[in-house]
C-alpha cells in the first residue's frame, strides 16, 4: 500500500499583534475577531469585523501565541 502524503491542518484562527496606525500602541487582536477593536491607547479603530477575517487597519508585528 503506497503511503500518501498526510497535510497537517492549518489552525483557521490566531492572534495577531496590530500596531495602532495612529499613536503605535500594540493590540493583540483575534484574526477572527467578532466586532470592531479599537486601540487601548487613543481609541482609534484598528481592527473591523468582516464576517470571517477581521480587517486589519493597524501594521502587523507578529503573531501572539
Ligand atoms: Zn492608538
Amino acid at each position: 500500500m503506497k503511503k500518501s502524503h498526510i497535510s497537517i491542518p492549518k489552525p483557521k484562527s490566531k492572534f495577531l499583534k496590530v500596531a495602532c496606525s495612529e499613536c503605535g500602541e500594540i493590540q493583540v487582536i483575534y484574526s477572527h475577531a467578532s466586532t470592531s477593536i479599537t486601540c487601548n491607547s487613543c481609541g482609534n479603530e484598528v481592527a473591523k469585523s468582516t464576517g470571517s477575517i477581521a480587517k486589519l487597519y493597524g501594521k502587523v508585528s507578529g503573531n501572539a501565541e
